[in-house]
């Protein structure tokens, strides 16, 4: 009896699914990076026979690419896995392309000293640059919002909080928002503010 283990692409039947092929030259995958690679890298990305040293190039490139393409990587690998599945979005470079921005700009979001890090945007570091929650002059209220979307499951959510002059927990919220179209985070986030009351 003859085992025999199919090492073919499940996605363009490549006779052979290397690791590279996978991750880079499988024709959606290809299609993702070209719009989502910076210029000076075009000729050179697809010309790196050995995966190790194509991670090494790319991820020594500057600190915002080795940034984005880490999250590329996560994503292409994720849609790689769920091809089994048969999950028609996996093979959608759209979907892939639209997964690594969102990741990515959450990302920057969520890290707002970010830019100080990148070699290209080397500056002198000040306090100025960094942000830093200030309660509001009292009387008023501040209120700080943080959204979430789901473009698989056409859901986000918004919540907030409302503190005084203080510092002091005043009063809080959190809502559910069904989006009938595609939404950023920010869209949701106002959404979420004329919603809860
Ligand atoms: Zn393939």
């Amino acid at each position: 009896m003859h085992n025999s283990v199919n090492t073919s692409c499940l996605s363009c039947d490549a006779l052979e699914e290397t690791c590279l092929h996978a991750l880079r030259d499988c024709p959606k995958v290809a299609a993702v990076w070209r719009s989502v690679l910076p210029l000076e890298l075009e000729v050179k990305f697809f010309n790196i026979d050995e995966v190790t040293l194509w991670l090494e190039r790319n991820l020594s490139f500057s600190v915002d690419w080795a940034t984005k393409f880490g999250f590329a990587v996560e994503v292409i690998w994720e849609s790689r896995n769920e091809i089994d599945l048969l999950d028609p979005r996996a093979s959608s470079p759209i979907y892939m392309i639209m997964m690594i921005i969102i990741r990515y700009e959450d990302f920057i979001r969520a890290h707002p000293s970010h830019k100080l890090m990148m070699r290209d945007h080397i500056q002198p570091c000040s306090s100025d640059h960094l942000f830093k929650w200030r309660p509001p002059v009292d009387p008023w209220l501040k209120l700080n919002v943080d959204g979430a979307i789901d473009p698989c499951s056409k859901t986000a959510a918004c919540g907030g909080i409302f503190r005084d002059y203080s510092g002091r927990f005043v009063l809080g919220f959190s809502v559910k928002l069904d989006m009938e179209y595609y939404c950023s985070i920010d869209e949701a986030e106002i959404w979420g503010c004329l919603s809860w009351y």
